[in-house]
């Protein structure tokens, strides 16, 4: 049978789906269209209907049809197959799960609790509107500032002081006690010990409501299903917050508030902000920052990290200025890090450094080599307000510092110094020392040579030291922190041995490709351009679903020659997780063709970010069961080749990574020689500079990796 992902392929077209966003313009054999993940006037987004994937030339995204419903919806793998599973009408539980049965059921109950929570919602929302015992709370919310049009948009409500006035209401409404405690709107009754024990039956004493006296919050998913409530105490009420208790619908230190309504605004605005209260979020959605969002009942998650970095890589964090609004900052801004993704990044180590050499300084360090360096492929920063005031407060009373403190929020690097350096005397040398102890590390964090020089100029000079003291301090730090780092050797002269690139055609390129199925068929691909472009134009892309499922399940040979690696990779990694650093300089989830291997390679990436050594036995229970067969089968393809040891394992993996990342940019390449010839026929000048760029760019990195595959022999 073939697998979810494979079917799902076969009946929903790439074309189709982003055609659905994407006004798309058929060029030769690929359709043309402006981008929708970054902002552009002349189209650099292409889809190919061939291999059934996507690129922008313009921000370098690109992908499958699984990547585009990732990033266009702002969904994760799993969303994305359930997502796209739906549309193609096959069942995942079908497919993926071990007790398909159990799985019925699972859905089943989540299915009616959502409807539980909206009968709720509305009741309570009446409530609010109509009650009369609820015009205290009417009159808070209007103490707040919360208008009446956020009064209807967040379906705010009000529980009342009452014993079961909900509970009696839900059952009315045909609801069990027992469905009414597992969605957290009621608890059964405490039981007299001795009755409970003798008549040996459950919440036969009935149950009483969770809320009481309370304004309500009802919490959304991602997809504004309602999936739990926050409420508030009116007057003295302990405690002053509850929230909905874990149930299967409500993962407590997950959730966000408002993300439903901020999403849009979220993708637009390219930035999110993170407040801490409801209150804050509905005021600042009143008032235009529909970007917002709140972190309530805990800290800062790594979880909600993870929701939102689809959406958006700028992170602004706007928490209460008090003393534990800090220490919550600067809480979040590490999980933050944590959840965002990596690029690995090569930094030459050679004596560039600018301001070293500025000053004079020599350093001798060896020529052409190469340090591997992680960058958190994010922006995060933090909302400056007037000292100790709340979001909710300024936007309010001062809007025109909070549209300005939005639009500058201050860099994590100036949040660092200003944090981190409060209540310390720096006139003092006691107080200096400690300013330096606590930012170095911090500054040598950035990657950025010229950014890092600038950033010690600037510690010199609030502490008025020497730069010169402080550099050296910097390279004791940084020593100290490249230990468990990747060096990587390129030298200059393997470099020129085998010049590539700008001048050659891409045909001539792939003749130099000896590995088998890597880069090769990209060549062939070209010459047979002509004919099945041809066959393109005949062929109506929609209907024709024989074709389709031909071109999917009959994967043509280099393709299936590439997931063959990749199975590979994965199963060497699997097996060897300490392989992983030196692969992940070279590859990154993008250049994987399979999508099932590349979702396999980013869950890789984030088990083994979040924990250095995790334990890869079970690696399996990270995995969606969609893709179970496939971790079986990365396995089985390591099992079945004859063992090796450290250094051979070490040389197999890199070999294996090297070759992958080559053939995607043989494909690029490829790609791209295409689009220069639409270019050229259509005269249209702008386009062909930008991917002539492309191509250079192209061509610099296959250079790089010549070299490196020139080394490993
Ligand atoms: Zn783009």
């Amino acid at each position: 049978m073939a697998s979810l992902i494979e079917t799902i392929k076969a009946k929903i077209d790439v074309v189709d789906e982003v055609g659905l966003v994407v006004a798309l313009r058929k060029s030769g054999k690929s359709f043309q269209g402006l981008c929708p993940f970054h902002n552009e006037r002349t189209p650099s987004f292409y889809v190919f209907p061939e291999s059934q994937t996507w690129r922008c030339f313009g921000c370098h995204e690109g992908g499958d049809i699984f990547t585009f419903v990732e990033k266009q919806q702002g969904m994760d793998f799993r969303e994305a197959l359930l997502y796209l599973a739906e549309k193609a009408g096959v069942s995942v539980e079908e497919y993926s799960s071990p007790n398909p049965e159990q799985e019925r059921e699972t859905n089943a109950l989540k299915e009616r609790l959502r409807k539980l929570n909206e009968d709720a919602v509305l009741w309570f929302h009446q409530m609010l509107l109509r009650s009369k015992e609820a015009a205290d709370a009417r009159a808070y919310l209007q103490s707040r500032g919360i208008s009446s049009e956020s009064v209807i948009a967040f379906s705010l409500g009000y529980a009342p002081d009452h014993w079961d006035a909900l509970s009696s209401y839900l059952l009315g409404q045909g609801y069990t006690e027992q469905e009414l405690d597992s969605g957290g709107l009621a608890r059964p009754r405490e039981m007299a010990k001795v009755g409970a024990s003798t008549m040996g039956g459950e919440q036969s004493g009935g149950v009483y409501d969770y809320f009481r006296g309370r304004i309500i919050f009802p919490i959304r998913d991602m997809r504004g299903r309602v999936i739990g409530f926050g409420g508030r105490a009116l007057g003295e009420g302990q405690p002053k917050y509850l929230n909905s208790p874990q149930t299967v619908l409500f993962e407590k230190n997950s959730v966000l508030y408002a993300l439903d309504m901020a999403r849009d605004a979220i993708k637009l605005a390219k930035q999110v902000i993170i407040v801490e209260g409801y209150v804050d979020a509905v005021i600042a959605h009143q008032y235009g920052t529909k970007q917002t969002v709140a972190c309530i009942g805990s800290a800062i998650t790594e979880k909600h990290i993870q929701q939102l970095k689809k959406l958006t890589k700028q992170v602004t964090l706007a928490l209460d200025p008090d003393a534990a609004g800090v220490a919550a900052t600067e809480h979040g801004i590490q999980e933050a890090l944590k959840a965002f993704d990596r690029t690995v990044v090569p930094v030459p180590v050679v004596a560039n450094n600018r301001w070293a050499a500025s000053k004079g300084y020599q350093r001798h360090e060896p020529r052409g080599l190469i340090r591997l360096e992680e960058q958190v492929d994010a922006e995060i920063n933090v909302l400056q307000l007037p000292a100790g005031e709340d979001p909710d407060e300024v936007i309010q009373h001062d809007h025109s510092a909070w549209v300005y403190a939005v639009a500058h929020p201050l860099p994590l690097m100036d949040y660092y110094f200003v944090a981190r350096t409060a209540g310390l005397n720096l006139r003092e040398p006691a107080g200096k020392a400690e300013a330096a102890k606590r930012l170095l590390p911090v500054i040598g964090t950035i990657s950025d040579r010229v950014k890092r020089d600038a950033y010690l100029r600037k510690l010199a000079t609030m502490i008025s030291i020497e730069e010169r003291s402080l550099y050296d301090e910097l390279q004791r730090v940084l020593r100290g922190q490249k230990s468990n780092g990747v060096i990587a050797e390129f030298s200059d002269r393997a470099r020129q041995q085998r010049p590539i690139g700008g001048v050659k055609s891409p045909g001539e390129m792939s003749l130099h490709e000896e590995q088998p199925g890597v880069g090769s068929g990209s060549a062939s691909s070209n010459e047979s351009g002509e004919a099945e472009e041809e066959e393109a134009t005949r062929s109506s892309r929609a209907n024709d679903r024989r074709e389709q499922e031909s071109r999917t399940f009959g994967l043509d040979k280099r393709i299936k020659d590439r997931i063959k690696w990749e199975d590979y990779l994965i199963g060497l990694l699997l097996q060897n997780p300490g392989l992983w650093p030196h692969v992940c300089g070279i590859i990154n989830d993008g250049d994987f063709a399979g999508t099932d291997t590349r979702e396999l390679y980013h869950i890789f990436n984030s088990v083994h970010q979040r924990d250095s050594s995790p334990l890869f036995q079970s690696f399996e229970q990270f995995v969606p069961p969609a893709l179970l067969e496939t971790v079986a089968r990365a396995r089985r393809n390591v099992e079945s080749r004859s063992p090796l040891d450290g250094a051979g394992l070490v040389k197999a993996a890199v070999q294996c990574a090297t070759r992958l990342k080559r053939a995607r940019l043989i494909q690029s390449n490829t790609e791209l020689q295409y689009l220069m010839r639409g270019a050229t026929e259509a005269g249209d000048g702008a386009v062909k500079q930008q991917l002539q760029r492309q191509l250079l760019d192209i061509h610099r990195q296959l250079r790089t990796i010549d070299s490196a595959m020139h080394l490993q022999g």
